[in-house]
């Protein structure tokens, strides 16, 4: 174990000997969110991590944020490839034959280590099939940009002269005025990325990232010591163990020696990002109290494209964002100015890096697919070395999505034109690709129709709740990180009040 993982991990014996009030499973930012409101209402929280200490901060915010070669080595130490696939090859992949096609992260911060930043809301209409309404979710957004310290248009705070764009260049102005000039809505986006004035004593937190949020909190400490928080690092939860309508106890992996310990807690907090969390309700046999468990999943549609320009705008930085319009269920981010490349996941911020002389814009779209029953979760038959990769996703494209695709294709055509770029590449994308995944544990208004209640409580077992995109009934075509961190500070303090009102 590194030093610094020595100053604050506690061993799952350790835990054991102290049943926490909740025990919180992932340190993405829909648990440490959670964890940390639950720690500030004065309960005693317990996080389960299944990954290694790696970062203290987001990779964006430190030394390496510039170090195109070694940020991706860096990914490489927490990240294993993962299948997403369709009906026609979801044998193969239930026997485990299929090649991996997507990432997925396991590390203390989850990929609040790596995201790209980009923290708009859903419009009003994306929470029609939510079991409440936009209105009444308006504070947890708000909130949430507060913790996380947004910064741009569309913020909470943005009337706060404190709060300025990120990119502010005059490529960015050029590049906003050729849009807007061309007939579409464009301005600087929303963004995770705290740009308050370094002053006073006060240093600006860059990239959010939960695992810096975690450590600066004063009530992390030893479960030894009797800390009202512990984090337990390379400690997987490996299945729920149920009786009848209460989880009894969490069967936890620590992934340095392999040996079991059974941890209990008063209450049980599913966040291991929305597959994860579901995966792990499958491999605890969940399906058999609920057939819902594992169903209703998607992703976003995503397009990315390259744009070339006749001539550089003058500056290395650029960031324009295109809302979504109801007639229009996609967004677009636009990045520049590069010298010809293409966006890597595996370097999500190499935007903080561009070129004064490059011509290239990157583009990414996104749009907004539906949910389908038929979308799955399944765990793997093929036995694999590590529990936690033992599983595939089954995701058809449906042929709305099929037509929103090709709307987003025109779309970038016409933004290309508007922008006098010559569009150079541009490519549609399998799902799960996007990142942006959510269900698997649905949330309604009744047991009959989702998994979950308003709140992500199971609707058929007591102690048990979900603060991760899992509970999503359905997205906007916002990218999902401020919406999760909203909806764990939403469930977090519904579960707050429950467990007081509770004997
Ligand atoms: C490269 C990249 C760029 C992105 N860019 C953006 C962006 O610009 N804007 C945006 O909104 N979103 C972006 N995203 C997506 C965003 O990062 C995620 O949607 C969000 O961070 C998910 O948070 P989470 O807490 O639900 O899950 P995660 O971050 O996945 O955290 C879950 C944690 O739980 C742990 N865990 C899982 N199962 C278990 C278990 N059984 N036991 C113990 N621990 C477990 C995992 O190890 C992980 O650390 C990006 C993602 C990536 C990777």
């Amino acid at each position: 174990m590194d030093s610094l993982t020595r100053l604050f991990h506690s061993p799952p014996a350790t835990v054991a000997a102290a049943p926490p009030d909740c025990l919180v499973i992932g340190s993405g930012t829909a648990g440490v969110t959670a964890a940390l409101a639950l720690v500030a209402e004065g309960h005693r929280v317990a996080i389960l991590e299944a990954g290694p200490f790696v970062l203290a901060e987001h990779v964006g915010s430190g030394p390496f944020a510039k170090q195109h070669a070694v940020v991706p080595q860096l990914h490489d130490l927490v990240r294993h490839r993962t299948v997403w696939t369709d009906t026609a090859h979801a044998t193969e992949a239930a026997a485990g034959t299929l090649e991996g096609n997507n990432n997925a992260w396991l590390a203390v911060g989850g990929r609040t280590l790596f995201w790209g930043g980009c923290t708009p809301r859903f419009l009003d209409g994306d929470f029609a099939d939510w079991p409440y309404d936009a209105a009444s979710f308006r504070p947890w957004y708000e909130r949430a940009e507060a913790l996380i310290g947004a910064s741009g248009a569309g913020v909470g705070g943005t009337e706060d002269a404190t709060a300025p764009d990120f990119i502010g260049s005059s490529a960015q102005t050029r590049l906003l005025a050729r849009l807007i000039g061309a007939g579409i809505q464009a301005g600087a986006p929303p963004l995770g990325v705290d740009t308050r004035p370094v002053r006073n004593g006060a240093l600006s937190r860059g990239f959010d990232s939960s695992v810096a949020r975690l450590l600066r909190c004063p009530q992390l400490g030893r479960a030894a010591d009797r800390a009202p928080l512990t984090l337990s690092t390379e400690c997987a939860a490996i299945g729920l163990r149920r009786d009848g309508s209460r989880i009894v106890g969490v069967r936890v992996q620590d992934r340095r020696d392999g040996s079991l310990h059974d941890i209990a807690a008063r209450h049980v907090v599913l966040a291991g990002g929305a597959v994860q969390s579901t995966r792990l309700c499958l491999a605890s046999g969940l399906q058999e109290l609920d057939p819902l468990v594992g169903h209703w999943v998607g992703d976003h549609l995503f397009v990315q494209a390259v744009m070339r320009l006749p001539e550089p705008l003058g500056h290395h930085a650029a960031y324009a964002f295109i809302p979504p319009r109801p007639d229009r269920p996609f967004h677009v981010q636009m990045q520049g100015m590069f010298g010809e490349t293409w966006y890597s996941p595996l370097d999500a911020t190499m935007w903080l890096d561009g070129e004064p002389d490059g011509r290239y814009l990157l583009y990414y779209c996104f749009g907004i697919s539906r949910a389908t029953r038929e979308a799955h979760v399944a765990v793997s038959e093929a036995p694999a070395a590590d529990p936690l990769h033992r599983y595939y996703v089954v995701a058809e494209r449906t042929p709305e999505d099929l037509a929103t695709l090709d709307a987003m294709e025109r779309f970038t055509g016409e933004v290309a034109t508007a922008i006098g770029a010559e569009l150079s590449r541009m490519q549609r994308h399998h799902a799960g690709a996007a990142l942006h995944e959510f269900g698997g544990l649905r949330m309604g208004r009744t047991a009959a129709n989702s998994v979950t209640d308003p709140d992500g409580r199971f609707w058929r077992i007591d102690n048990l709740s979900c603060m991760d995109a899992a509970i999503w009934p359905h997205q906007g075509s916002a990218n999902s990180y401020l919406t999760i961190t909203a909806t764990a500070l939403r469930n977090a303090a519904a579960l707050s009040a429950a467990l007081r009102e509770a004997p």
